[in-house]
């Protein structure tokens, strides 16, 4: 419906080539924004150049951005040019407590520490036996400083209850007061939709603990998948640590430990009748029936643990361009990217993050200034977002949503960019029906992820696509290509916003040094940012925002 008032706006305009025709007169009467024409946003779409793309996204790959690892002094300088091209482009700042460009938040690390202890007793109160740290068990990753947990011991299957999927494994099982012990993921069976597409991540071990410490419970011992381990004792340092948001960290207000398999054997047994079920039996019993088998194991538990923490910041850089439509101005299109990248390897090398992501980041800076050189502008609010911390688990865009400088309900779309300056080039791979793919045949191919969620959104980028020159491919949207979930317009998508993610594809430079500057495709960026603009134009000015279409959840 959004569409047809999209093509109206465009109608007689014509497509091919339209942007390389000389600009004949620029109309900024007020009465003519209403309707858009390409006179009024000529300027802009011709300021957006290969030349000045270059050299913005050489500049953010060079080696004193050292690869820009979030919590490294070089991020804060890159968050740091980034507001300095906000602030000459007249983008407005919207952190009100400042009025700065910069969005900071605590990101925390955590290391296990050797007091840790682990402690089986029976339920008279023996020991039983205790554990040996870094072998038999590890102290959860996040690191929440929490006081020791001892109490009766449950089995809560795998510790998830959903309404959606109609499975509780705390269905008639109290908790109050104990130890809860669970497995690790979600029941495997194909028959259940926990592997599916959802707002809820039914595997994330931190969401287990949130809801066993809703329920009461003072401890959660999580048993890992038989053939997982522990991480090694050289993997307990800050460079490998996992980083988590401080407030995240901050909600856990009970300590939770991690145990092989094989450890959780020795704690999960139920008696039946002559004999002993084991873990895994029971495991099996959970999985092919998709039913819980909770029960009390008639033991004791003592969970201590202990942590060296190390806190530190991480800064969004978000600014915006006003509306000028009165009506509309309060209403907001985000485009996103991420200027965090991996930072510098052991052996000092740089992981220099051309196109993950500077060519998203160079996208967004060359945008902003070509909407800022047009003299007319959208009637919609456009917010510009550089993320923190995605490569370390989408935390800049996660606590964004947490903490909206816009209000989310007021935002009617959110395309991220994370990268997209490379012609994409993968070998086969026959198991997964991949073909091999050449980069000749991808230099004018660009992936759009999210779609399902919005057609509105996906034609909207269409509807401009052959007048640029760019090949739209919509295969990863679903199936085991799904990377859904592997960009921040994830964070936009589990709140119910339309959102789109433009990514050029994988090449063999993903994630390694060798992903530079001169290997960026600069002619097809041009293009890509050229589609961007015009739909970005589309989406600010159209009477309604896209429609979002949860039904495309759950596959
Ligand atoms: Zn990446």
């Amino acid at each position: 419906m959004i569409m047809a008032h999209l093509k109206k706006s465009n109608r007689g305009l014509g497509r091919a080539g339209r942007f390389l025709y000389p600009i004949l007169s620029i109309c900024l009467l007020p009465s003519l924004l209403l309707s858009l024409s390409r006179e009024q946003i000529s300027i802009g779409l011709e300021s957006i150049h290969s030349t000045g793309i270059r050299a913005t996204l050489g500049f953010l790959a060079s080696e004193h951005f050292k690869g820009r690892g979030t919590g490294t002094p070089e991020a804060g300088l890159t968050a740091a040019y980034i507001a300095s091209v906000f602030q000459r482009n007249g983008l407005q700042p919207l952190e009100s407590n400042n009025r700065s460009f910069v969005q900071s938040f605590d990101l925390c690390q955590a290391l296990p520490k050797e007091q840790s202890l682990l402690e089986l007793e029976d339920a008279q109160g023996g020991n039983k036996g205790s554990f040996k740290f870094g072998e038999d068990f590890l102290p959860a990753p996040w690191g929440a400083d929490n006081p020791a947990a001892y109490g009766d011991a449950v089995f809560a299957g795998y510790g998830i209850s959903t309404k959606e999927l109609q499975y509780d494994d705390y269905a008639d099982l109290n908790v109050s007061g104990r130890v809860v012990v669970v497995l690790n993921k979600f029941p495997d069976n194909s028959k259940a939709a926990f592997d599916k597409l959802s707002p809820a991540d039914y595997e994330d071990p931190m969401a287990k603990v949130l809801l066993a410490q809703k329920l009461g419970a003072t401890g959660v011992l999580i048993i890992l998948s038989a053939g997982e381990e522990l991480p090694a004792a050289g993997e307990l340092n800050f460079r490998k640590a996992r980083t988590y948001l401080a407030n995240d960290v901050r909600s856990i207000q009970i300590p939770a430990a991690i145990v092989p398999f094989t450890i959780g054997e020795k704690i999960v047994q139920r008696e039946a009748g002559q004999r002993m079920t084991s873990l895994g039996e029971i495991k099996q019993e959970i999985d092919s029936a998709l039913a819980p088998r909770s029960f009390s194991l008639g033991k004791r538990l003592r969970i201590e643990t202990s942590y060296e923490r190390k806190i530190f910041s991480g800064q969004n850089v978000v600014g915006m361009i006003s509306g000028v439509d009165a009506s509309l101005k309060d209403e907001f299109l985000i485009l996103g990217a991420h200027y965090d990248h991996l930072g510098a390897g052991d052996n000092n090398e740089i992981f220099f993050g051309a196109d993950d992501d500077a060519s998203g980041v160079t996208a967004l800076l060359e945008l902003a200034e070509a909407f800022r050189c047009n003299p007319s502008k959208p009637r919609r609010s456009l917010v510009f977002a550089t993320w923190a911390a995605e490569e370390v688990g989408l935390l800049g865009s996660k606590y964004f949503v947490q903490n909206p400088l816009v209000p989310l309900h007021k935002t009617i779309a959110m395309i991220q960019m994370d990268m997209i300056g490379r012609n994409a080039e993968r070998s086969a791979d026959p198991g997964k029906h991949i073909e091999e793919e050449l980069p000749a045949q991808n230099t004018k191919s660009l992936n759009v992820m999210g779609s399902p969620f919005s057609q509105d959104l996906r034609s909207a980028l269409e509807s401009h696509s052959q007048e640029v020159g760019i090949e739209l491919k919509f295969r990863f949207d679903f199936g085991s290509d799904n990377l859904n979930k592997r960009s921040d317009h994830w964070s936009f998508l589990k709140e119910g916003i339309p959102s789109l993610l433009l990514f050029t594809g994988f090449h063999p430079d993903y994630h390694r040094a060798t992903d530079t500057a001169d290997k960026i495709n600069y002619t097809k960026m041009e293009r890509i940012l050229k589609l961007i603009y015009l739909a970005s134009w589309d989406l600010a000015s159209a009477p309604r925002g896209p429609k979002f279409d949860s039904s495309a959840f759950g596959h």
